[in-house]
């Protein structure tokens, strides 16, 4: 494990834990604006509720549901891998699109749990998505469960969730599907 590895994980399971504990996290949100600045805290806030905004757009547009859940509520495999692509980012670690989006000047962002460590920006939506019916497309993010087809009662269930201003997309089996919070099943 490499040294950034290694902070990053460090860094994942303490903003974990932190995001678990009410009276933390609201400690840690009250300190923003002297840690960060007025100006950055709103301009991440507004980021974040533009990145919400283009999902529940999406969401109407697809007929899909939209929902919301507490970070700590979601299930491990997809809040770690969550953390882990955020974290990277905001240390400078990540992978991105040649537009270079940076985490000190937050706009919405896109990342995928099938590319761990990506950040794009909206015009480079191609980087995070599948080739329909790929081996990849077909499988599911918790359980890795390579499905056969809706076709077959075996389909994939694709999903997006907002964590900040970053937009993280998704796709699991029906038996997965069912242990997401909001569910509607
Ligand atoms: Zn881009
Ligand atoms: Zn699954």
């Amino acid at each position: 494990m490499t040294t950034t590895d290694a902070l990053v994980g460090r860094t994942v399971l303490a903003l974990d834990d932190l995001l678990a504990d009410d009276e933390l996290l609201a400690d840690a949100l009250a300190d923003r604006p002297a840690l960060l600045g007025t100006a950055a805290v709103d301009q991440a806030d507004a980021a974040a509720r533009e990145a919400r905004e283009l999902l529940d757009r999406a969401a109407d547009l697809l007929g899909a549901a939209a929902g919301q859940c507490r970070t700590s509520d979601a299930p491990g495999w997809a809040r770690l891998a969550i953390l882990d692509t955020f974290v990277r980012w905001t240390l400078g670690r990540a992978t991105t699109c040649l537009h270079a989006p940076d985490a000190r000047r937050p706009r919405p962002v896109l990342a995928a749990a099938w590319k761990p460590g990506l950040i794009a920006c909206p015009s480079c939506v191609h980087l995070v998505t599948l080739p329909h019916g790929s081996r990849a497309d077909r499988t599911c993010d918790a359980c890795g469960h390579v499905t056969t087809g809706p076709e077959h009662g075996d389909g994939i269930r694709p999903g997006a969730v907002t964590y900040g201003p970053m937009t993280w997309l998704h796709g699991v089996c029906e038996r997965c599907a069912h242990e997401l919070p909001g569910d509607a099943q």
